[in-house]
């Protein structure tokens, strides 16, 4: 099912994009939890973590090399960051597309508990 991030894959609605290949898209997060806050997806629509194939592995593996790259490139690789993937309602998945969070910038909390 199509969400807000097909829109941006095909440029319809605005984003800002730091990395582009033909499968993986990487654009900051418009809600940023931390100076640095991107998101890598796959330009294929693929819902969440349930939904991955083994086919999907070279995919999964890139999105993370993607991830790797883009930390260089923002100088946060040294300090550290933290990848997450959300899959979906106890997750806290919002957007049902599956995306990488590459969150940094910053020394983070350990914030992950059940809600109360
Ligand atoms: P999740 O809760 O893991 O599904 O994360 C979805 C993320 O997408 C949230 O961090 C949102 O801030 C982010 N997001 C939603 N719409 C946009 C958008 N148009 N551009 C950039 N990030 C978005």
């Amino acid at each position: 099912m199509e969400t807000i991030f097909s829109k941006i894959i095909r440029k319809e609605i605005p984003a800002d994009i730091v990395y582009e290949d033909e499968e993986i898209l990487a654009f900051k997060d418009i809600h940023p939890l931390a100076p640095v806050h991107v998101l890598i997806i796959p330009k294929r629509e693929i819902e969440s973590i349930n939904d991955l194939e083994e086919s999907d592995a070279t995919l999964v593996g890139r999105m993370i090399i993607v991830a790797k790259k883009i930390a260089k490139d923002l100088s946060i690789s040294e300090k550290g960051y933290k990848l997450l993937f959300r899959t979906g309602h106890d997750g806290g998945q919002e957007v049902n597309h599956i995306h990488l969070h590459l969150i940094g910038g910053a020394r983070l909390t350990e914030d992950i508990h059940p809600v109360k």
